[in-house]
């Protein structure tokens, strides 16, 4: 244990201290890609008591170039990336606590799976759940920390509530970043995401030890191509806005509903389905059943059903990912002729 984070103690940021207030906080990591993987990699090796690693996905090859936890056995295995995560940060240290929950972060599990959370760092890919997060965590005083990458370039900001300007706050006063496309339509190099992620990590860093006085106050966007460096600072975001969250209080996508929802995965050709809460499904009985359909496999994390142009990845909480369409009505009809919840 001295041994280990021996090299950190020594950090005149951290020290003995420090170290000793990080090891007692829990993390939550919202989305496992390229982000998240650099993120829940250096959080787990720098010593937390806890990282619960939220993430809906599976892997898939082209993920590979720039999702570090992840390799080609994890693909042939199907294992999505919250599992796949999970069993390669425990081995890297056995002595923190890493949970994975495959899951879709929305209004109906929100309050469970961020509920212990001393701060909650941003991997995910889309503003729904961006807005969900700084909801919650505003509400609930629990700092959080956004990034955001696409192309060459890439954006992260601390929101700390009642200390800084909000995510909402921000979106009032900078243009939307990569609303223009994602990294499934306007590619992405690897390099920007381990960036972004490591100025996530270090001001984790700062947070989880309470050095408050060295947290960066606003928002930071980098450019690795261009060789660009913004700032914009936390007093010309938050003094424009009378932010309909922080400001007002009003909690809009905490009491969203979220039942029977489907979202269009950006520019990946797939489609998410939920189903009701409390759903359950029994994957080996499913798989016996769609045999006769298509092609089959499965694990004890999801079950694959190839049929047509489409494939639906089914878990075992009833939500679908089905790939190969962009139409809602084609993926809505696949669900219920196939799983029927
Ligand atoms: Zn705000």
């Amino acid at each position: 244990m001295a041994a280990r984070y021996a090299r950190q103690v020594l950090f005149y940021g951290i020290g003995k201290e420090g170290q000793k207030t990080m090891m007692e906080k829990s993390v939550v990591l919202a989305g496992c890609g390229a982000l998240g993987c650099t993120s829940a990699n250096l959080l787990v090796r720098s010593g937390i008591k806890c990282l619960k690693i939220i993430d809906r996905d599976y892997i898939e090859e082209s993920n590979l170039q720039r999702q570090s936890l992840f390799d080609e056995d994890d693909i042939k295995q199907n294992l999505p990336k919250a599992i796949a995560a999970q069993k390669k940060l425990q081995k890297t240290n056995s002595l923190i606590q890493v949970e994975s929950f495959v899951a879709d972060l929305n209004p109906t599990n929100i309050e469970t799976l961020l509920q212990d959370a001393h701060l909650v760092v941003d991997g995910t890919d889309n503003f729904e759940t961006r807005f969900l997060i700084n909801d919650y965590c505003v509400k609930n005083k629990i700092p959080w920390i956004y990034g955001a990458c696409i192309g060459s370039t890439g954006i992260t900001m601390n929101i700390i509530p009642s200390k800084t300007p909000c995510f909402r706050c921000m979106l009032e006063n900078v243009p939307p970043f990569g609303t223009a496309g994602t990294c499934d339509t306007e590619g992405i190099i690897a390099p920007i995401a381990s960036l972004i992620a490591s100025v996530q990590v270090a001001e984790s860093l700062k947070i989880l030890t309470n050095n408050y006085d060295a947290v960066s106050k606003g928002l930071l966007k980098i450019d690795l191509w261009r060789n660009e460096m913004k700032r914009i600072f936390a007093e010309d975001i938050k003094d424009k806005t009378n932010c309909i969250t922080c400001s007002q209080h009003h909690y809009e996508f905490l009491t969203k509903n979220a039942c029977s929802m489907t979202t269009t995965l950006c520019g990946r050709n797939a489609i998410q389905i939920l189903p009701p809460v409390g759903s359950a499904l029994d994957l080996v009985k499913l798989a016996a059943r769609l045999e006769k359909v298509g092609k089959v496999s499965y694990n004890s994390f999801l079950l694959r059903l190839k049929t047509g142009k489409c494939e639906l990845t089914v878990f075992p909480d009833g939500r679908s990912i089905i790939s190969g369409t962009n139409d809602i009505a084609i993926a809505k009809g696949l669900y219920a002729k196939y799983i029927g919840m």
